[in-house]
């Protein structure tokens, strides 16, 4: 599936062209007497501008008759209207922007087509769900005298990024000191509080560069190490959150879990994967603490590589975003599910939807996508 601009355009509708003029600030068109609507002037007004602006939708071109005095495209007006706004966005920030609301959403595909349009019988639900309640696996524990080797004490580099000392501490991050091995410490451990496994955040500079940030930790000759794809972080502190609310919200790493319980506390419903990718396993986990909506909220994608063509990168993110659907199928047949997407250029590249702050988050989840059951037939613009 290619992504285009230009058929993003060419596919717009009057309609469409509606529900981006009301977005931008003219609730309201006027017709000329050809038939072409006319908006208020959004293009150098923050607001309160009077119907000047023309839309001539065969050449899908809009003209502004005063202030501008120019032609322009959808694209360029939806530039002008949030610089007015005193929001700077991309040119590809404007074609998301313009393909999210027009329902035109790349990988996402058209998601009109994806909200309530679950045919599952209550019954075959019911059973489904049943299937799910009963989780036999049990990793193996390590002895807890293993904690006592860590520095107590939290990180500059975490507290720097805005976690308290408390959930620091409530979540038994350490510091581990020895030559060779260095790092935050950040144990692991299930539903039921056993200790199955340590992770290391790096601070040695050419591990982190190689691109082992995190890694299991070795104290002496034991590899703390777990199989991540079994367990998910954070839940012996927030499965008592996730079953009062029926909700979860699924972060890729430890940190943003860290981040939530600052921004929420007792109200705390996350966990994270600790990779990209969601396992039968974690699905399974989650059903049986009686969730009904999962959000996916994994990294920000990265920024575009030195040579990268715009196109390329339009592809690997739209790659990116079939990923999270086929995560997102996971648990579709049983629950409600959506994906945070940054739409509006919130975050930075390869954030963490939690690394903002919570109103940030918060604005993330408002603007949800709902991924319905016939993922996989995405009609990709
Ligand atoms: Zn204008």
């Amino acid at each position: 599936m290619k992504y285009d601009k230009d058929r993003v355009k060419e596919s717009l509708t009057i309609e469409d062209i509606h529900k981006i003029l009301k977005d931008l600030g003219s609730e309201n068109n006027q017709w000329d007497q050809q038939g072409n609507p006319i908006y208020r002037t959004v293009c150098h007004n923050a607001a309160g501008g009077s119907y000047k602006l023309y839309y001539y939708h065969e050449a899908k071109q809009f003209h502004c008759y005063t202030e501008c005095g120019d032609n322009f495209d959808v694209f360029e007006l939806v530039i002008r209207a949030k610089s007015q706004k005193g929001i700077n966005i991309s040119f590809n920030q404007a074609i998301e922007y313009v393909a999210k609301i027009a329902g035109r959403t790349f990988g996402f595909g058209n998601r009109e087509t994806y909200i309530n349009n679950d045919l599952i019988d209550d019954w075959e639900w019911m059973g489904k769900f049943k299937k799910k309640k009963k989780i036999h696996i049990e990793l193996p524990s390590f002895n807890e005298t293993v904690l006592d080797v860590f520095v107590p004490y939290p990180h500059q580099l975490w507290l720097g990024e805005g976690i308290s000392h408390k959930t620091l501490k409530e979540f038994e991050i350490g510091y581990y000191f020895r030559p060779h091995t260095e790092g935050i410490t950040i144990p692991h451990r299930d539903l039921n509080n056993r200790l199955i496994g340590i992770r290391r955040r790096s601070m040695i500079k050419e591990e982190v560069d190689a691109g082992y940030k995190y890694m299991p930790l070795k104290v002496g000759n034991i590899l703390y190490n777990h199989q991540t794809m079994m367990n998910l972080y954070g839940l012996h502190k927030t499965k008592n959150s996730i079953e009062r609310f029926k909700k979860v919200l699924i972060f890729e790493s430890e940190k943003s879990v860290l981040k939530c319980q600052d921004f929420y506390g007792e109200s705390n419903f996350t966990c994270a994967v600790c990779s990209s990718n969601i396992s039968n396993f974690h699905r399974d986990i989650l059903l049986s603490l009686g969730v009904e909506e999962v959000f996916i909220a994994l990294d920000k994608y990265r920024p575009p590589k030195e040579h990268e063509t715009e196109e390329k990168y339009q592809q690997k993110l739209v790659e990116y975003q079939k990923k999270i659907l086929k995560l997102a199928a996971k648990f579709t047949p049983y629950v409600r599910v959506y994906a945070l997407w940054d739409y509006e250029g919130l975050l930075d590249y390869k954030d963490s939807p939690a690394d903002k702050g919570k109103e940030t988050l918060e604005e993330l989840m408002r603007r949800k996508i709902e991924i319905g059951t016939d993922e996989g037939e995405f009609n990709g613009v």
